[in-house]
């Protein structure tokens, strides 16, 4: 007979179509996924707070009587109702607000009720305050019991009460305390790591049992925790190396060992490879040399120079009869690299070629059948590359440059590109700096190389903090650097939902400067700009036309001009350090000494000016990328794409980095053939349905 977990819910009591419908939307559709469904957080609702020691911010529990309470409406002439009431103890009294309530509710606080609230406590108009709490009747001869464990806050849906999923949870828990369930992992590794069994660590989860277990529940240190962070880990690493495995499995083109072109243009450059840029490239050599599909990610901080490695890498590709493509993030990018590799690629008899999304009609089709026919040797451009109806003749090498972003499933797609039964050689860029630990569980199904130097000569960016008040004598700076000959960004930001008031914003400071320095040549770009419009901007600005260049954080990856040496960024605090660094990073290119100018309101507040003072005193891109993350979580920094499919039900990259290595040698151990058995149940429990990370297409 079927396990009482494999079961479907459709068993359980209470539970309809509906319903089902909608746990199913949650991912969720055995009782066992339903105890997988862990808590989100946990409430302590095992006493009550009196009134009159409330502090403000916190989520606390009352017990108060209702002195009165009344309907208002809002604001005049609109009909928003406000349940508005007073309660109080013998030590203090509270304000309960509700803005949408129903007659039941309001039914609950009659005058003379006694009520249990739990809620959100603050201030407003110096009275305490509590909005929406939830509220119980409290029968005064026969008052309920308080709970005397932590309670459990699940992950819900709309139109799921958090009291159903409790309700149906609580049928699988008991199954599970009677019935139990078998250990998936080896009892000898959780006696090693002091780690509580399956059915313990999941009852104490779902319902801690007492004090002690609550408390390191509440402070995320219980060894029940501790387990399931490290299992989730290791299954997400387990599916990633299961995924590289098949991809290593595939036939992928046979690069030869030829180097004659590569050192062609390596003798050509105006400048030396550095030592970091010469180990990478010999890393990649070596991968095609091993005749499996290279996947690799290279990292390397703004200016290392992963431009060129990649343009050398190409070589060896052309030599072995394959075509090469690279795909940049934006139109400008696309644009400058397909200058570069002109310059660096056609004097070698290499053929380059641009796709951009602007190219229609006759111009397309001309491309596309270059490189159909394979005459194109290597092309550049957007995600239009990858469309459907673009067809390589024998595509062998992708760049994608500045895609830290590109999750599992970004990856696969573009995977399917390539010839029936070839999978092309991979090679990521970013400048995202992401510590190794991290990058290896996140990025299992990869190889990571680090350009962990900056070409020689480079000279610091001086950061300072510039307050809305100067913006007068900074546009007197600004004019005498142009004076002088150099050049100067000015970029606008603005919330990122809005792209369109962030180029309107450009555009008015563009207006602005033109009208105060009618002496110098101003430029402006924006995302809401054509392509060939963007493109002469950029053009001008490089070629020293525009001195200049007015911009959105479309200039954010990648634009390399090396005479302008300084970089305003009006409103700074709305972009992640990481952004903030990559802008400034477009600076101290060039022999002029650099500076990054950080304009702000006067009014900002303390904990913006904390950030920004990190960027001031550090240039160390693996620095601000730890505080970014420490600040701001691993789902922001690396992108929500990155983690729409990296998303953990217990673990947290940032704050369990401290498990990795047990992570890692869990996972490893789980690679013997002996828990075969074992690694397909940890797949199952914690990735599931997440076909994704293993299908190769
Ligand atoms: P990123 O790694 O940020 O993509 P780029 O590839 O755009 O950096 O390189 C930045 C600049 O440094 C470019 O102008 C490039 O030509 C130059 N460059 C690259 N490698 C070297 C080197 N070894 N020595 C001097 N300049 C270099
Ligand atoms: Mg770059």
């Amino acid at each position: 007979m079927e396990h009482w977990s494999e079961q479907g819910l459709r068993y359980l009591k209470g539970v309809g179509p509906k319903l089902a419908d909608k746990l199913q939307k949650l991912g969720l559709s055995s009782q066992r996924d339903l105890l997988f469904h862990l808590p989100l957080r946990y409430e302590d609702r095992t006493f009550i707070t009196p009134v009159g020691s409330l502090q403000p911010g916190q989520r606390c529990q009352i017990e108060a009587e209702v002195l009165h309470a009344g309907v208002h409406f809002r604001r005049a002439g609109r009909s928003r109702r406000v349940l508005a009431t007073k309660l109080a103890d013998n030590s203090g009294v509270i304000a309960i607000r509700f803005f949408y309530f129903n007659a039941s509710q309001q039914k609950l606080f009659e005058k003379g009720n006694r009520l249990r609230c739990f809620g959100e406590v603050r201030t407003a108009q110096g009275e305490l305050e509590m909005i929406h709490p939830e509220t119980e009747l409290i029968d005064i001869d026969n008052p309920s019991a308080l709970p005397q464990t932590l309670t459990p806050i699940y992950p819900t849906t709309e139109g799921l009460h958090q009291l159903s999923i409790k309700r149906i949870l609580q049928q699988v828990i008991d199954k599970l305390k009677t019935d139990g369930i078998a250990e998936p992992l080896p009892q000898a590794w959780l006696d090693k790591n002091d780690f509580p069994d399956f059915k313990s660590a999941m009852l104490c989860l779902h319902s801690p049992q007492n004090k002690a277990d609550s408390d390191l529940i509440a402070y995320n240190r219980h060894p029940a925790q501790y387990r399931f962070i490290v299992e989730e880990l290791a299954a997400h690493r387990l599916a990633l190396l299961e995924r590289r495995r098949q991809i290593r499995r595939r036939k992928t083109p046979a690069i030869a060992p030829q180097r004659d072109m590569l050192e062609k243009l390596r003798q050509s450059l105006p400048f030396e490879l550095t030592g970091a840029q010469r180990r990478v490239l010999d890393e990649l050599m070596q991968d095609f040399a091993a005749g499996k599909p290279m996947i690799r990610l290279v990292q390397g901080d703004v200016g290392s120079g992963k431009t060129v490695v990649a343009a050398l890498a190409c070589l060896p590709v052309i030599e072995s009869g394959y075509q090469a493509a690279l795909m940049a993030p934006t139109e400008i990018l696309a644009e400058q690299h397909y200058r570069n590799f002109q310059q660096w690629l056609e004097p070698l008899g290499v053929g380059v070629l641009n796709l951009m999304g602007a190219d229609k009609g006759k111009k397309r089709s001309a491309k596309t059948d270059m490189i159909a026919s394979g005459e194109a040797q290597v092309v550049i451009g957007t995600h239009a590359l990858f469309q459907a109806s673009v067809e390589f003749n024998r595509l062998g090498f992708i760049i994608f440059d500045e895609q830290h972003r590109f999750g599992v499933d970004q990856r696969l797609a573009l995977q399917r590109k390539t010839r029936a039964g070839e999978m092309a050689h991979q090679l990521i860029m970013t400048a995202t700096p992401i510590p190794r630990t991290l990058a290896m569980s996140i990025y299992a199904d990869l190889d990571y190389s680090q350009i962990d130097e900056l070409p020689p000569g480079r000279k610091p960016v001086t950061t300072s903090i510039v307050s809305e008040q100067q913006r007068a004598s900074l546009i007197q700076r600004v004019a005498g650097s142009c004076a002088e000959g150099g050049q100067v960004y000015w970029v606008c930001t603005l919330i990122e939902e809005s792209e369109a008031l962030q180029c309107e914003a450009a555009e008015l400071t563009y207006e602005a400067l033109c009208q105060q320095l009618p002496q110098l040549a101003v430029g402006l770009v924006h995302g809401r700009m054509k392509p060939a419009q963007k493109e002469a901007a950029i053009a001008a600005f490089k070629q020293g036309e525009t001195k200049i260049l007015v911009a959105t954080t479309v200039i954010e990856v990648g634009v390399d001009v090396p005479n302008a040496s300084i970089m305003i960024i009006e409103n700074p605090e709305r972009l992640g350090l990481a952004q903030i660094h990559q802008l400034r990073g477009r600076v101290g290119r060039g022999v002029r000494e650099s500076f990054c100018i950080l304009l702000v309101k006067n009014s900002l507040g303390e904990a913006a000016r904390t950030r920004l003072e990190i960027i001031r005193s550090t240039q160390d891109g693996f620095t601000i990328a730890a505080k970014d993350l420490e600040i701001r979580g691993a789902g922001e920094v690396l992108g929500t794409r990155q983690t729409g499919d990296m998303s953990f039900r217990i673990a947290d990259l940032i704050r369990d980095q401290k498990w990795f290595p047990r992570v890692e040698a869990l996972a490893k151990m789980m690679q013997l053939p002996e828990y075969a058995n074992a690694r397909a149940e940890l797949l199952r429990n914690w990735i599931g349905e997440r076909q994704d990370y293993t299908d190769v297409g």
